[in-house]
């Protein structure tokens, strides 16, 4: 975020600043550009702070802007030097459609809350409706659209007090009266922001979707546009009303998963179609503005209003620990030691942790922390009746917690912390289903289940 405006670098990191000043290059220099895979010509743009380093983004004689590898093989020619480009946007001039619903779309950060102007290419504040518009003209088609910043950060710096401001914040959307919420997120703990919302959020009346982009807006091959557009169809016009994540589910990159918020899990670091129901099917799917469900059972827009409320509190210290051969029991006392409320563990198989972690565990429950055992394999139950160890456990006072997902337990634990006291109540929460995180069965099959899912909802 150190990247400061309006330096002849605009928004680019010290690499590519680096290769650019060797060619005497900077923003708004016309340049010519030769690297091993592409010539081209154009106009060097500003970047936004959540681009990747090596990478220059140009706009072109047709007006679309490309972003280009930057390596030891590139080669810049600059032809002139331009000025400055400025568009500005009237907000006021939009109309609002009538017949289209109503949506927020609340920035939090991360790629998708990049510029989408490859129109433009002018340095104008992101999350402008008239932006977003701008960019994914589709957009106008499908919602009216407000659009607010919460935070402007990378996910992997949220915090569970940002999962409480941000449900306070949809909340009160919610119950002024909009038809469906649409968060633009950071890829990396987004699953964990749609866990921590299922539970801070109750009796919610519209469409939660968070959405994410793991390909930055400037670039040829981004997702951002057919996710937001996406998550927009499903915001204004699924009967639904839970949290949810839509992201591309194919590597043909056509349509777009519905994951439950409790049951979804980044799988890969870097493809577009990263994000799998974990222990289920995805709720369903979306494609070219159609909406199919899969199941019937999710939660719809209720009949009657309803006052959407968020959970009061959060708690902050709770303690996610992975279980490995080796795992020293000071951790665990660590935790204790800090004043940690509560642990969640990702044991190995049916969910083991190591013997000479149990007299530190017995001591992290006698201390009135709950301690809860998930299943680091992530699809799976615990099994804590099969071998002594899991036996031994439980009389320790080590929680099973079936088959919820290690962070999504954790986003619970922080939930249930934060607004419960009573240890007897704590237990039952934690041990019944709230939001889909508890599942009575999983499918066997894994993703097989999936093969053909595209033929099954057809584009108009
Ligand atoms: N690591 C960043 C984040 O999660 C950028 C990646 C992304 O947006 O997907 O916010």
């Amino acid at each position: 975020m150190s990247n400061s405006i309006n330096n002849e670098f605009e928004g680019y990191k010290p690499k590519s600043i680096k290769i650019l000043k060797k060619f005497g290059a900077k923003t708004w220099s016309k340049i010519r550009i030769k690297t091993e895979k592409i010539s081209s010509e154009g106009i060097i743009l500003p970047r936004n702070q959540f681009a990747p380093d090596e990478f220059v983004e140009i706009k072109l004689k047709n007006g679309y802007n490309i972003g280009i590898q930057l390596d030891s093989t590139t080669e810049i020619e600059v032809l002139s030097q331009e000025p400055k480009m400025e568009v500005k946007f009237d907000p006021s001039e939009i109309k609002k459609n009538k017949k289209l619903p109503n949506i927020a779309l609340l920035g939090t950060g991360g790629t998708i809350s990049s510029r989408l102007d490859y129109v433009t290419g002018a340095v104008i504040p992101a999350f402008e409706p008239s932006e977003l518009f701008t960019a994914v003209p589709e957009l106008a088609d499908v919602c009216n659209l407000e659009t607010d910043v919460v935070f402007k950060i990378f996910s992997e710096n949220m915090k569970p007090k940002y999962w409480l401001e941000l449900a306070k914040n949809i909340a009160k959307k919610v119950n002024a009266g909009i038809d469906g919420i649409m968060i633009a997120h950071g890829t990396d703990t987004i699953t964990y922001s749609s866990a921590a919302l299922s539970f801070l959020l109750s009796d919610l009346k519209v469409p939660v979707v968070l959405v994410g982009s793991q390909r930055s807006s400037d670039r040829p091959s981004s997702d951002a546009a057919m996710n937001l557009l996406n998550a927009a169809t499903i915001a204004g016009n699924a009967n639904l009303a839970e949290v949810v994540i839509t992201m591309l589910g194919s590597s043909a990159h056509d349509y777009g998963f519905i994951h439950r918020g409790t049951r979804v899990r980044k799988m890969h670091s870097s493809t577009r179609h990263a994000f799998r129901s974990i222990g289920s099917s995805p709720l369903g799917m979306v494609r070219e503005g159609n909406i199919k469900f899969f199941t019937q059972d999710y939660k719809k827009r209720p009949k009657k209003d309803v006052e959407t409320i968020a959970a009061k509190n959060i708690e902050e210290k709770v303690g996610l620990i992975y279980g490995y051969p080796g795992l020293s029991s000071e951790l665990i006392d660590f935790y204790v030691d800090k004043g940690y409320k509560g642990l969640v563990l990702a044991g190995t198989g049916l969910g083991h942790f190591p013997l000479d972690t149990f007299d530190s565990l017995k001591r992290a429950v006698d201390e009135g922390l709950p301690v809860v055992m998930t299943v680091q394999t992530i699809w799976g139950y615990t099994g804590m009746d099969v071998y002594e160890p899991g036996r031994k456990m439980q009389s320790i006072g080590v929680i099973p917690g079936q088959n919820m997902i290690p962070e999504v337990a954790f986003a619970k634990l922080c939930w249930i912390l934060g607004n419960y006291d009573d240890p007897k109540e704590i237990k039952k929460l934690i041990t019944t289903n709230i939001a889909g995180e508890i599942t009575a069965r999983e499918p066997m099959n894994g993703y097989q289940i999936f093969q053909g899912v595209e033929d099954q909802i057809k584009p108009l």
